[in-house]
């Protein structure tokens, strides 16, 4: 029997310097992630907290695609984002909150790079898919939607994961299901067992906020588990499909 394709992909929430960014990705590279996520143009809730090293971040981001061969999957934020940068990686993420940005996904719909999109933190299925077929009008086909977790009454998560969203989106559409298990629970300890739980439901994929250091990351440390945490989730997966697929 054929394995299902999994794609994990993952990085830090957001990276400060070309050296953070570097460390991760080479440890990354050393447990066979291909995909790296980075935070560049953040939309943090707050104006005054850290918004990613912009301009600059993209062109690092740049550099390191280039010396290690790594593919990149990076939020952008604005029409002229896409437009300029979506040459420079190879997965471009629409964020939760921009999942109600019309103009943004048809511009998102106008490029020839896979998308990335996060489900808004309120957003029914039927939302969800509405988002989506606004990049697929226009012609881009490469749609993977993304599980972040919405919200609950539950004050001591983040976010709620709604592990329905799998079976559910796989049965209803036929793109590719995601799951996000660190901005679904907001808790270092929790991302394992999500994880596990996204690969039983069925998912396609994970992304995971990892960092070399979880607890220095400028962004979502609570939430960031290690390169070894990793490395535990994917022993797992390889597990899995091995006793079950
Ligand atoms: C992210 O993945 O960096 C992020 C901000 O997620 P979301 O848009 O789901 O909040
Ligand atoms: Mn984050």
């Amino acid at each position: 029997m054929i394995k299902r394709e999994f794609m994990i992909i993952a990085g830090p929430c957001v990276f400060e310097t070309e050296k953070e960014l570097e460390e991760i990705v080479v440890k990354l590279k050393e447990l066979g992630v291909e995909y790296i996520r980075a935070g560049v143009f953040k939309m943090r809730t707050s104006p005054d907290s850290f918004q990613g090293l912009r301009e600059e971040g993209m062109e690092i981001i740049k550099r390191i695609r280039q010396k290690y061969g790594v593919k990149f999957v990076v939020e952008l934020t604005t029409i002229e984002q896409i437009q300029k940068y979506s040459e420079y990686i190879d997965v471009v993420q629409i964020g939760a909150r921009n999942m109600y940005n019309y103009e943004l996904l048809k511009a998102a719909g106008k490029i020839r790079k896979p998308i990335l999109l996060k489900r808004s933190f309120s957003a029914t299925y039927n939302e969800f898919i509405n988002a989506a077929k606004y990049i697929e009008k226009e012609g881009n086909k490469q749609i993977i939607l993304c599980e972040r977790g919405i919200v609950g009454f539950e004050p001591e998560t983040r976010n709620t994961l709604d592990i329905q969203a799998v079976p559910y989106l796989k049965t209803h559409t036929k793109y590719k299901i995601f799951i996000d298990p660190s901005h679904s629970s907001g808790c270092r300890y929790m991302v394992d067992t999500l994880s596990r739980a996204a690969i039983a439901a069925g998912a396609d994929g994970l992304i995971i906020e990892t960092h070399t250091t979880p607890e220095k990351s400028r962004c979502d440390a609570s939430q960031t588990i290690s390169v070894e945490e990793l490395k535990r989730i994917l022993e797992y997966k390889e597990k899995y499909f091995e006793y079950f697929e």
